[in-house]
């Protein structure tokens, strides 16, 4: 599927955000895309700033308008003390309540010559290429929760954990799609020994796996997960799990990478709509010294024509240029190196 127009919102937020995405906004000018529009908007600190509020009414509605989100960062440490729904933090949920995103992806993978970045061992690292797919909508985190006093006077916090079957079918669907887009091979992580919740999970992935033949399914329960994958991750290509589950498994996975400012994610609704966002922050330590290492940034654009524009080939060649970039020698100061934000955006343009 190839539109006549694609339509972006571009938030570049806070803190470093605007730096790496000037860099993301040239590499996709250089592939001349037809119809491509960007309409850009405020959100977080720099939004509540100017309007009042981290993601003000126009912003929602350019997200409303657009057919995916490009996303920097939010977050201004000088805000915090802002009563909650004013934090800059809040743009980000905001945007997926609104725009009903639900599935989180996050791609992990070493590049050559990073292998030492990561804290397993340079041969199991180098290994590493998957994807996680997380539901973000439910689970654990949504459920009833709360407080109370049992009648014998103790207290007790509980949360409840559930999953309705529509709400497992339509990420497992998204996961699907995504193996499909890679090696095939689909990994559902749950502890369906333990938990009925996660029962329902594994009935709901296994009849939703008839629709895709051609993907290799498996399952796995999430202790052995987090052993396998510091153990073998290169056994992974995507994996599929609940909203906990994945929330861990992901930043686990980040770690076995290593570099943050490689990581890209997206957040996806039904469909083709998606926010698209480096998984680092706003760094506000590094903010507005041109050091800030674009990558992620970058790879984010490159996952936003894959996933929403179905431009496999453009999104190829900008993570071939990254790529080369990288084998090049071409390293921010997040992975030891020296060159700049700009000097990284230059490297990569010359090589797309
Ligand atoms: P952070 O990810 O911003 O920074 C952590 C460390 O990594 C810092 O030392 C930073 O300089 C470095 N770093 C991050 N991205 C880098 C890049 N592209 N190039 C080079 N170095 C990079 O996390 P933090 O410091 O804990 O949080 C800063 C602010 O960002 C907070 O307000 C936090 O709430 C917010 N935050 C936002 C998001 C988001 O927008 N999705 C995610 C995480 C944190």
């Amino acid at each position: 599927m190839t539109r006549n127009t694609m339509k972006v919102a571009v938030f570049a937020g806070d803190g470093i955000g605007p730096e790496i995405m000037a860099e993301a906004l040239r590499v996709l000018d250089a592939l001349n895309l037809q119809g491509l529009e960007l309409t850009e908007g405020l959100v977080g600190g720099a939004a509540y700033r100017a309007k009042g509020h981290p993601l003000p009414p126009e912003t929602l509605e350019i997200a409303k308008a657009s057919d995916c989100i490009l996303f920097g960062s939010v977050g201004d440490f000088s805000l915090d003390n802002l009563e909650r729904p004013l934090r800059p933090e809040q743009a980000i949920l905001g945007l997926r309540k609104e725009m009903k995103l639900f599935a989180n992806m996050r791609p992990a993978k070493v590049y050559k010559g990073l292998e030492h970045m990561s804290s397993l061992k340079p041969e199991v690292a180098e290994k590493i290429d998957l994807l996680i797919v997380r539901e973000a909508n439910g689970d654990v985190y949504f459920g009833n929760k709360g407080i109370r006093v049992l009648p014998d006077g103790r207290r007790q916090g509980f949360d409840d954990m559930s999953y309705a079957e529509d709400e497992v079918r339509r990420v497992a669907h998204t996961a699907f799609r995504t193996a499909m887009g890679r090696r095939k091979k689909l990994c559902s992580i749950d502890k369906a020994n333990v938990l009925d919740t996660s029962q329902l999970w594994r009935e709901v992935i296994i009849e939703t796996s008839k629709e895709y033949p051609d993907v290799e399914l498996s399952h796995m329960y999430v202790d052995n997960a987090a052993m396998q994958l510091v153990k073998d991750p290169g056994q992974f290509d995507t994996i599929v799990t609940g909203n906990m589950f994945g929330d861990i498994l992901s930043d686990q996975a980040s770690m076995c990478v290593g570099s943050i400012g490689l990581l890209a994610s997206a957040t996806m609704a039904e469909g083709t709509y998606g926010l698209y966002e480096p998984i680092h922050g706003s760094a506000p330590d590094i903010a507005g010294k041109g050091i800030a290492n674009p990558m992620a940034q970058i790879l984010s654009t490159a996952m936003m024509l894959r996933h929403s524009f179905a431009l496999e080939a453009e999104a190829k060649r900008i993570e071939a240029a990254v790529e080369k970039a990288l084998a090049d020698g071409v390293m921010g100061g997040d992975l030891g190196g020296k060159a700049g934000t700009r000097e990284i955006g230059d490297a990569v343009l010359a090589r797309l």
